[in-house]
């Protein structure tokens, strides 16, 4: 590794740094940090890397056994994908949000209170009723501007298919924070979305329009040829096998274990090698729930996490099916279907279903109906630990009532993520505090991943950018004081 002076490196010394966790944030992390000269390693748990995302290629099918799709909406994801080359295995879910207005899904009357929240959300309503403190439920918020149909039709299944949780359990400041911040600068979602949009566009017409060009991202879901995994392969490839240790746990962190030494710095462990290895700071993308695991000493004081407040996980079962296209009588066309909780009633027992051969043709071969089924969640966490027997029967009886499906699948995988997501709950503040708490007690620690900023795949890219531009400017920071 080069360590000549470089406007990040100032003094031309290598720093080293460890980032635990080799999910999609800590590779984005890692891979940042390397290219800014840093010497960086990643240690992982597991045998492989990528965390939740998982791809699976085998008999002329492809599926994701967690994430499936993901957006441009973070700045970060569009650098990260055009730096790494991957616009050409970018595979776009085709979408239409007119279609909604359009469907029989909302009754008129719901139409109607959509298409005139800007009018009724004035800003002097909302500065009333939104207090930055306030722990409204996703369900309360959207019901307060779009009315309970839109809860029931829209977003109680939108939060099921995409985070397996339920509107009254999610905290709207945690779990969308842009939409919580457009109503307390707006009033209107909607008004304050499209302004926002339109402003964004006027500070930027004064840039370089090539850069502008260049910045432009897509907001439709997409994944990649190959499945999600091939985004976490990629970033492995450009990393180097020396810079990632897999199956190997972190067990110890120590912070300012050499008292001699003028700067501050770290000590690591792994189960892989538990001799003591010297760093200068570190990333932590691990899940929060493997993190109390880990012994953290303060000058060589332990460093009792006993603050850092329980985190309740949401468990799903992922089940991947495929039909032969002539046993399936009405395949919708789209990239799925999503069950409201009200469906239940009517005999519907799962979260969602992903068209995933329709939204990705090289899914599946050209005879058969690729589908990935969403089960359990926090209305039906018992469901989400079924055996695949049970969980067989009902993504069948489902699948038949929804598409017509006749008979058995001709291929089943089943996996089972007893901690799919963490909940952003209303009580989620306190989890963020801990971890405010933490890095200010501990310099040169740094928390990324989706235990913080958001759960999606985006969020998780952009936290760990952000979390390695803070790493280089601590380290550059350091380097100037013992200088
Ligand atoms: P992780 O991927 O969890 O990575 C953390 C890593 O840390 C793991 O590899 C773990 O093994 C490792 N680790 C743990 N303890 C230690 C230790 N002591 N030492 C070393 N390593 C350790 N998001 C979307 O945007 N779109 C979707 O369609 C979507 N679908 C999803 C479906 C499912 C079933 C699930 C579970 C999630 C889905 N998500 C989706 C969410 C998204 O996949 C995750 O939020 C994101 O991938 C999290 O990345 P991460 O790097 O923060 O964490």
């Amino acid at each position: 590794m080069s360590s000549s002076a470089t406007d990040d490196n100032p003094t031309g010394s290598v720093k080293r740094v460890a980032v635990i966790g080799a999910g999609v944030s800590g590779l984005a992390a890692a891979y940042k940090l390397k290219s800014h000269g840093v010497d960086v390693t990643v240690f992982e748990a597991e045998g492989r890397a990528g965390g939740r995302l998982r791809s699976v290629s085998r008999d002329g099918l492809i599926w994701d056994e967690g994430a499936n799709t993901m957006t441009e909406t973070e700045i970060e994801v569009k650098g990260l994908i055009d730096a790494l080359g991957l616009q050409e295995k970018q595979q776009f879910v085709p979408t239409n949000p007119v279609a909604l207005l359009k469907s029989k899904l909302l009754s008129a009357q719901s139409k109607i209170q959509v298409i005139f929240e800007p009018f009724l959300w004035k800003r002097s309503v909302s500065s009333n009723v939104c207090d930055e403190n306030s722990e409204e439920s996703v369900g309360g918020f959207f019901q307060r501007h779009f009315g309970k149909e839109v809860v029931d039709y829209l977003i109680d299944p939108f939060v099921g298919g995409t985070s397996a949780t339920d509107p009254e359990s999610l905290s709207m400041r945690h779990f969308f924070p842009e939409l919580w911040n457009l109503e307390k600068r707006f009033g209107s979602v909607i008004a304050g979305a499209m302004q926002s949009k339109f402003f964004d566009k006027k500070e930027k017409t004064g840039e370089n329009k090539t850069a502008l060009k260049k910045n432009k991202h897509k907001r439709g879901s997409f994944s990649f040829q190959g499945g999600m995994q091939t985004l976490t392969d990629t970033l492995c490839k450009e990393l180097g096998k020396e810079n990632l240790k897999l199956n190997s746990k972190v067990l110890t962190l120590g912070y300012g274990h050499d008292e001699s030494s003028s700067s501050p710095n770290w000590s690591i462990t792994c189960v892989s090698n538990q001799s003591t290895q010297d760093i200068d700071a570190v990333i932590m993308t691990a899940p929060l729930c493997n993190l109390k695991d880990i012994k953290i000493t303060k000058r060589r004081i332990p460093y009792p996490l006993s603050f850092l407040p329980e985190i309740s996980y949401v468990p799903i079962s992922i089940m991947v099916t495929a039909f032969r296209k002539e046993n399936v009588k009405r395949p919708l066309e789209g990239f799925g279907v999503l069950v409201p909780s009200k469906e239940r009633q009517n005999g519907l027992k799962t979260l969602g279903t992903l068209f995933s051969s329709m939204m990705f043709p090289d899914r599946a071969p050209s005879d058969f109906y690729l589908y990935t089924t969403f089960v359990g969640g926090t209305q039906n966490r018992e469901l989400a630990q079924a055996s695949t027997d049970e969980l067989q029967k009902i993504v069948t009886s489902d699948l038949r009532k929804l598409l017509g499906a006749k008979g058995e699948p001709t291929f089943v995988n089943h996996i089972y993520w007893s901690k799919g997501f963490p909940l952003y709950g209303r009580n989620y503040g306190s989890v963020l505090e801990a971890i405010d708490k933490m890095e200010k007690d501990l310099p040169g620690f740094f928390i990324a991943g989706n235990h913080k900023g958001g759960l999606s795949v985006g969020k998780a890219i952009s936290s760990g950018w952000q979390a390695a531009d803070l790493v280089i400017s601590y380290l550059n920071s350091a380097s100037d004081k013992s200088a």
